[in-house]
C-alpha cells in the first residue's frame, strides 16, 4: 500500500464529488444555454452549484465565475484589476515574493507592460507584515494580491487585516485561496476581499475547474471571448459535471472542516516532531499559522530530488516543493523568500497530509525519511566536509 502525502499538489476526489459527477454526466447532458427541457435541467443544476459555492464563501451567486482552475482565476483577477487601474492612471501592484507562479508570472508580464510591482518580504516565518503592506500602498496602487495560504510551506496570511487595510485605503484586493479552501473558513465579506481564486482539485474535487469570486461592481476583464456564459466574462460551454463535482466537494469539505482539521493537525504535529529528531533539520514556515496538513523541512547536506526518488521507491508520494517547479534545478523561490540559503533550500521535503492518513503511516514516513536521509548523507561529499569541519553547519 502506497502512502499519499502530496495533497498540496492535488487531492484524491471524494466519493461524494465523484458520485455527483456521474449522476450529472448520465442525466444532465443538456447544454445549460439550450432553451429545451434538457437544457433547462442542466441550467438548474448549474444554478444550484453556483448557489452552494457562493453560500460556502459568503457571497452571492452573481459574484461566482467558473474558470478552468486556480491558474486561470489568478490570471483573470490580476489582469482585470490591472486594466481597471491602468484606465485610471494606476500602474502599481503589491504582491509577495512567495506567491504561486500563476500570480508571479502574471505580475511579471504586467511589469514588462509598464506596471511597477512591489514584492513584500515574507520574513523568516513566511508571513506578510500588514504594517509593511500598508506602508507600500501608493496613490497609484491598482491592486494588492496576497495568497491566503502558501502552497509550499503552508503559512496562513493575515488576510482579514490585509482586507481591512485595502478597503480603508480603497485599493483592490485579490487573494489566491486555492490552498486555504476546505481548511480555513473563507468569508469574503469578513475578509473584505475583492477577488478570490479557488481550485476544485485541491479540496477533493475534480481538476480543470475553479472559481473566481469577483465582488459585485468590480470589473472583470474577459480572457476568453465567445458565448455569453458566466455573464459574458468567460466564454465556453460550462463544464457541468466538474462544476457539480466541485460544489459537492466544497460542501463536504466545509461540513467536515473542524473534524478534518483536528485530525490532520495532530498527524502533522506527530510528523514534524519525528522529522525534527533527524540532526541538522529545520522546519520551514511558522508553526502556529500553518495549514493543518502541511510539513516542509530542509535537511542539511542532501538533495531533495534524490530523497524524493528513494521515498517513492519505498511507496511514499511526497514533493520537494511545488509540483509546478519540479523538473527545474532552481531551488524553490518560496524557500529562498524565507531566507534559506541555496544549498539548504535544495534539501527540502514537503509532505502534505489529509484526514485520511493514519498514525501508522506517519510513523512509516518518519522511519523511512530518517533512514534515507542517513543513507544519502553517508554518500554525500558535502556532508563529509561538514562532518570533518571543513565546512560549517548552517542548521
Ligand atoms: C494549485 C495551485 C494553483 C493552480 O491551480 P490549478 O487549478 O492547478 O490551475 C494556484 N495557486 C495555488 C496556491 C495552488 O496551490
Amino acid at each position: 500500500m502506497r502512502i499519499y502525502a502530496d495533497n498540496a499538489a492535488t487531492t484524491k476526489i471524494s466519493k461524494r464529488a465523484a458520485e455527483a459527477m456521474t449522476v450529472c454526466m448520465e442525466d444532465l447532458f443538456g447544454n445549460p444555454s439550450s432553451l429545451h427541457a434538457d437544457g433547462q435541467k442542466a441550467a438548474e443544476a448549474l444554478k444550484a452549484a453556483r448557489e452552494s459555492i457562493a453560500a460556502n464563501i459568503g457571497c452571492t451567486e452573481k459574484e461566482i465565475y467558473f474558470t478552468s482552475g486556480g491558474s486561470e482565476s489568478d490570471n483573470q483577477a490580476i489582469i482585470s484589476a490591472a486594466m481597471y487601474g491602468k484606465a485610471r492612471g494606476k500602474r502599481h501592484i503589491i504582491t509577495t515574493a512567495f506567491e504561486h507562479h500563476a500570480v508571479l508570472h502574471t505580475v511579471r508580464k504586467l511589469e514588462k507592460e509598464g506596471f511597477e510591482v512591489t514584492y513584500l518580504d515574507v520574513h523568516g516565518n513566511g508571513i506578510v507584515n500588514p504594517a509593511e503592506l500598508e506602508a507600500a500602498i501608493r496613490e497609484d496602487t491598482a491592486l494588492v494580491t496576497v495568497m491566503y495560504a502558501n502552497n509550499e510551506i503552508g503559512t496562513i496570511q493575515p488576510i482579514d487585516k490585509i482586507g481591512e487595510i485595502c478597503s480603508r485605503r480603497k485599493v483592490l484586493f485579490h487573494t489566491d485561496a486555492v490552498q486555504a479552501a476546505g481548511h480555513i473558513d473563507i468569508d469574503v465579506e469578513r475578509s473584505k476581499v475583492d477577488y478570490l481564486s479557488l481550485s476544485a482539485h485541491k479540496f477533493h474535487g475534480p481538476r480543470g475547474i475553479g472559481v473566481l469570486y469577483a465582488r459585485k461592481r468590480n470589473q472583470l476583464f474577459t480572457l476568453i471571448e465567445g458565448g455569453a456564459q458566466e455573464r459574458s466574462r468567460r466564454a465556453g460551454t460550462e463544464n457541468l459535471p466538474a462544476i457539480v463535482g466541485m460544489a459537492a466537494a466544497l460542501e463536504e469539505a466545509c461540513e467536515k472542516m473542524r473534524d478534518n482539521s483536528i485530525k490532520a493537525t495532530s498527524l502533522r504535529n506527530r510528523l514534524i516532531d519525528g522529522l525534527l529528531k533527524i540532526p541538522h533539520t529545520v522546519l520551514n514556515g511558522d508553526t502556529a499559522h500553518r495549514l493543518p496538513g502541511n510539513v516542509n523541512v530542509c535537511f542539511e547536506g542532501i538533495e531533495g530530488e534524490s530523497l524524493l526518488l528513494l521515498l517513492d521507491m519505498k511507496g511514499i508520494s511526497a514533493s520537494s516543493g511545488s509540483a509546478c517547479t519540479s523538473g527545474s534545478l532552481d531551488p524553490s523561490h518560496v524557500l529562498l523568500a524565507i531566507g534559506r540559503p541555496h544549498e539548504i533550500a535544495h534539501g527540502s521535503l514537503r509532505l502534505t497530509l489529509d484526514e485520511s492518513n493514519t498514525e501508522s503511516e506517519i510513523d512509516t514516513i518518519i522511519s523511512s525519511v530518517t533512514e534515507v536521509v542517513d543513507r544519502l548523507r553517508k554518500m554525500s561529499p558535502v556532508w563529509d566536509d561538514l562532518e570533518k569541519g571543513i565546512k560549517k553547519h548552517v542548521i
